[in-house]
């Protein structure tokens, strides 16, 4: 199975708080993995180093096979990541906040890049939207730019740090649907993370719980939905058990 994203010990040190604590992990081809965890965890820690935003103090990272500082910039091209509040510019549409970002990545889409840009936002679901100015825009629209943003290199590999934050209950519907297309459709791998399981319980297919900067166990959604129904819990209940468990 093909590797997109391996670390080894990866540790983030804050002076005395372990932001991150040697969190060893692989993420596969064609995994949609949910990083869990409550606020603190460290998720957005992790993605920061991931996507090369912070150093890490310990461990090793390789992406798509590479590892070495050489090779990491051009393997995070193959990245797209939406952490944190996207980086938009307010006085700019949608879609000239798009036509920033190809231009920035330097991406060829032929004769029309409006169109091809257009579509993107159609897909997130902005395509109303496409003429209005960031700064009209509501949180969850926000996030949507950010989504799009992130999906304009084309990315293999996508990063979505609390993706549902902002978003209504239709919104985060949306979303699970459109995390799902574009692993199925266009074969992104993704990593997401959440602290609200069952926003996004039905679309990983692998979890990853955290607590104050520890991996406690990685699951596949098939095993730990067993063991929820051989249980008759679900996956809240499976997770604050383990946080117990690891006290
Ligand atoms: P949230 O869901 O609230 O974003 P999280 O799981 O993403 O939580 P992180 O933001 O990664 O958690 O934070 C992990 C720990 O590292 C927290 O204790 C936080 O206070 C600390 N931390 C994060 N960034 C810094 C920083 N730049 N300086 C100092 N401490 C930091």
């Amino acid at each position: 199975m093909e590797c997109v994203l391996r670390t080894q010990d990866l540790t983030k040190r804050y002076g005395k708080n372990l932001a991150v604590n040697k969190v060893s992990l692989t993420i596969e081809k064609g995994d949609i993995f949910g990083f869990i965890g409550a606020n603190g965890a460290g998720k957005t820690t992790f993605m920061r180093m991931v996507c090369g935003l912070i150093y890490p103090t310990e461990g090793s990272l390789e992406l798509f096979g590479a590892s070495s500082a050489k090779e990491l910039p051009k393997m995070r091209r193959k990245m797209g990541a939406l952490i944190e509040h996207p980086a938009v510019y307010p006085n700019l549409s949608a879609l000239q906040n798009l036509e920033i970002q190809r231009r920035y990545l330097d991406v060829d889409f032929g004769k029309d890049p409006e169109k091809t840009l257009m579509e993107l936002l159609e897909l997130v679901g902005l395509g109303e939207a496409a003429d209005k100015k960031a700064s009209k825009f509501s949180l969850g629209m926000r996030q949507r730019l950010g989504l799009a943003i992130a999906l304009v290199g084309n990315p293999q590999f996508l990063i979505l740090d609390e993706p549902t934050i902002g978003l209504d209950p239709i919104g985060v519907m949306e979303l699970r649907e459109l995390v799902r297309k574009l692993n199925r459709e266009r074969g992104i791998t993704i990593l997401f993370s959440s602290h609200n399981l069952a926003e996004m319980a039905q679309v990983a297919t692998k979890y990853g719980f955290m607590n104050k900067g520890k991996l406690l166990e990685v699951i596949s959604a098939e095993e730990v939905q067993k063991l929820c129904e051989e249980r008759g819990i679900n996956l809240e209940t499976y997770f604050v058990e383990l946080l117990m468990k690891n006290r």
